[in-house]
């Protein structure tokens, strides 16, 4: 990856330095670099390249081959060969790079607390290009004119800031807004862009965001306009504080992100790994779930009931000053209108928010493609996305071969969509759930504005087999050769292509929901196979959804279904408890409103329920979360009862036997930590014996593990190491999301195998 990421000026700065003659320019494949001089010299100048890259380049190989010399005036940057159709790479979203963070923070330097500075290195990219070529006018920024000392470093390519797209300073560049509650300014205006060169920068005195931590301090709720969007900034150390932001978000327990001060403050509060450390502090900047220290100073409401939390640094020079004018550690979490497709307009963000913020923090550059944090996890030796966004997209995912054009439409929750081109799959940012109007039109921005910032357009198109959801509907409506893929076939193949495999395999597909192609709901899946197809080799048994997918939020319907068709006698447990459980035995009795499922997500909710841990839910994944950290990071030793039986063709791993005991081990007042703990381990037992069996009926020794469940670190850690001790090759998720944000890439590969 060498373009856009400021190489050229790179190498023509070494080049000079060397005093070498010749030339560098993009061609469709990377770079190329003609030189002469000295052989020492050029020596120097190849190790260099080697070893003095731009942080965002990376380097696969380089050739070299001998030239005789020839009349070279200098070194310079050379166009684009006509012919060469080069293949525009926009960067991602960058974090503040540490030499940007210097001038910011030095009172000499002309951007002094500017919250906008950016260089070749770091700064806005993918959120603010509307069209192709990647070039000012067709960015966010082509209201603002540079000034003559900004125009000078645009056009030296000695400078780092030589083609910076979005450089400004403040005399020329973007300005912060403080508004109250109202939308009235609380300050006159703070920076005043002006395009009267000669007047020196005016001082931030007194800023807004001087003002905006003051306000933070005494506990008030800050939307915060960002790189990709909007966040509630709210500081993480005030329980009171924070329980407002959630009474008024209305989201009452789903964790929030933190950002901190920097790494020491981190380390203070939570456990850090190397590995961690460096994610966190990579030009990605991702929000990484780090362990929490005990005797932190959160608030308990920042994220409840959990040993981890989200943390991340601050990536925007906004962020640095907030934390350099005092900030200690705040909440930051996306603005829920977070499924607006645009959110360029400030007065929109007024208008959603009002009532949630105390006040707003904005500025005048129009962000054209709202993009979320990234969210990861370091387990087993490797940073895993939870959410590919910022930071990452739209970096492509180098596949193991090229094919024909096609997009992926991905599933319903946490959806992405995914274009491939040549070897490039082009994955977008983390879209959302796609359960309503807002969602749906943020989805359809983000397939055109993929298709034209990588001029692509797709011979077919790759959509769920679910009829219900919106990303099927929008395919149906296509002008454009449609296939319908299997939800945990698309996990599978998804997985493949991640590792550059092309299979077969056997794929454990732990999931929440997917489509089956029987019309039942399937999650629990042993599939052996790859693009070309799958054999649903093993599942697990079906259970009953009382209600259908309302059940989903009540998991104590689910437990109930599950006790029921396991024929346990229905003897008092304490999580019946006030609930109307006659109604919901009555549905299952009649087989009224029952879905049948064999999902493992549901498994997990409905025993997180039978030990009473969540009846109610309010965010997907709440009540299994509960039941993991309830093991206490503990696989048992003891299992309870589980089985395995061959019917109809297909192996079931029958969970009733264990829901009876687990009903009886309740009874008998086991605690939860031991039922959980026995959980876990009946179900990685159990899995590992069907892997087994599918291993020697396949004779195929790589196995793939996906699915939204692996995003439970207890069972994705123990059953990765203990099929590895048995010599099994095993694929994991770690670029792209194990749930279904990584769904649309292996829709579009398996498209991809249908058309070749
Ligand atoms: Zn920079
Ligand atoms: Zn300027
Ligand atoms: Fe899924």
């Amino acid at each position: 990856m060498v373009q856009g990421v400021g190489f050229r000026p790179f190498v023509y700065r070494l080049a000079i330095g060397y005093g070498l003659k010749g030339f560098v320019r993009n061609t469709h494949t990377g770079v190329l670099i003609e030189v002469q001089g000295p052989g020492q010299l050029l020596e120097s100048f190849c190790s260099s390249i080697r070893h003095g890259t731009p942080p965002l380049a990376r380097i696969e190989a380089i050739e070299e081959s001998a030239l005789d010399c020839c009349e070279e005036a200098d070194f310079h940057i050379g166009d684009s060969t006509a012919g060469d159709a080069v293949e525009t790479l926009i960067a991602p979203d960058i974090a503040l790079c540490s030499d940007c963070r210097r001038e910011l923070l030095d009172p000499a330097d002309r951007r002094f607390r500017y919250p906008f500075i950016n260089c070749t290195n770091c700064g806005p990219r993918y959120t603010i290009v509307e069209s192709l070529p990647y070039d000012r006018p067709s960015t966010s920024m082509r209201s603002f004119t540079m000034c003559p000392e900004c125009e000078r470093e645009y056009h030296d390519p000695l400078d780092r800031r030589f083609h910076a797209q979005p450089n400004g300073c403040p005399v020329c560049g973007p300005a912060l807004l403080l508004l109250d509650a109202a939308g009235l300014p609380m300050m006159a205006a703070d920076v005043e862009p002006s395009t009267c060169a000669t007047e020196s920068p005016k001082p931030l005195a007194g800023d807004a965001v001087t003002e905006a931590v003051v306000m933070l301090e005494e506990g008030h709720i800050l939307a915060l306009k960002g790189l990709g969007g909007f966040h509630l900034a709210v500081d993480a150390s005030n329980e009171r504080a924070v329980k407002r932001l959630r009474e008024r978000k209305g989201r009452e327990a789903k964790p929030f992100a933190v950002m901190m001060r920097d790494i020491v403050q981190v380390r203070s509060w939570c456990d850090v790994s190397e590995g961690e450390l460096a994610a966190l502090t990579s030009p990605e900047a991702p929000i990484v779930l780090l362990n929490k220290r005990p005797g932190s100073m959160l608030a308990p409401s920042v994220a409840p009931g959990y040993d981890r939390i989200g943390v991340m640094l601050p990536y925007t020079p906004l962020h640095t000053l907030l934390f350099e004018s005092g900030a200690d550690v705040l909440v930051m979490t996306s603005a829920n209108f977070s499924e607006e497709p645009i959110v360029n307009d400030n007065d929109e963000a007024l208008s959603r928010l009002t009532g949630i913020a105390d006040a707003f923090l904005l500025h005048n550059r129009p962000i054209y493609l709202k993009c979320d944090d990234s969210v990861t996890i370091h387990l087993s030796g490797e940073l895993r996305h939870s959410r590919r966004s910022r930071g990452y997209v739209p970096a492509p995912i180098t596949l193991r071969k090229g094919g024909a054009t096609v997009l992926g439409t991905g599933g319903e929750l946490k959806n992405t969509v995914t274009l491939l081109k040549g070897t490039h799959a082009l994955m977008s940012q983390h879209i959302g759930d796609m359960k309503n109007f807002e969602a749906y039109r943020h989805f359809e921005q983000v397939v055109a504005h993929l298709q034209h910032l990588f001029q692509a357009t797709p011979e077919l198109v790759v959509h769920d087999l679910h009829p219900g959801y919106l990303t099927t509907q929008w395919a149906l409506r296509q002008n454009i050769p449609l296939l319908g893929v299997q939800h945990h076939h698309a996990h599978l193949v998804a997985c493949l292509a991640e590792n550059r495999e092309e299979g077969p395999a056997i794929g454990l597909i732990l999931d929440g929901t997917g489509y089956g192609t029987d019309g039942t709901i399937w999650g629990g899946e042993l599939l052996i196979g790859d693009a070309a197809g799958v054999e649903r080799f093993a599942s697990l048994e079906s259970m009953p959804l009382p209600g259908g997918d309302a059940a989903v939020i009540h998991p104590w319907r689910l437990a109930l279904g599950y006790l029921h068709r396991s024929c346990v006698d229905m003897a008092d447990l304490p999580f019946m408890k006030g609930r109307g459980i006659a109604q919901v035995l009555e549905l299952l009795e009649k087989k009224v409103n029952i879905v049948e499922t064999s999902s493992c997500g549901r498994l997990f909710d409905a025993v997180a329920a039978l030990c009473n841990l969540r009846g109610e839910i309010s965010y997907e994944g709440e009540a299994a979360m509960a039941l993991m950290h309830a093991a206490g990071g503990v696989v048992g030793e003891k299992e309870f009862r589980s089985a395995l039986r061959e019917e109809k063709g297909r192996w079931i791993m029958h969970v009733s036997p264990m829901i009876q005991d687990i009903a009886t081990a309740l009874q008998q007042g086991m605690p939860v930590t031991e039922i959980s703990q026995r959980f876990h381990r009946t179900l990685i037992s159990c899995f590992l014996e069907i892997i087994g069996k599918a291993a020697n009926a396949a004779g195929i020794k790589t196995v793939v593990l996906s699915g939204g469940v692996f995003q439970n670190e207890l069972l994705f850690v123990t059953l990765l190491h203990e099929l590895q001790q048995a010599g099994y090759r095993v694929l994991t998720h770690a670029r792209i999301p194990p749930n279904d944000g990584g769904l649309s890439l292996g829709q579009a590969i398996i498209g991809r195998r249908m058309l070749s």
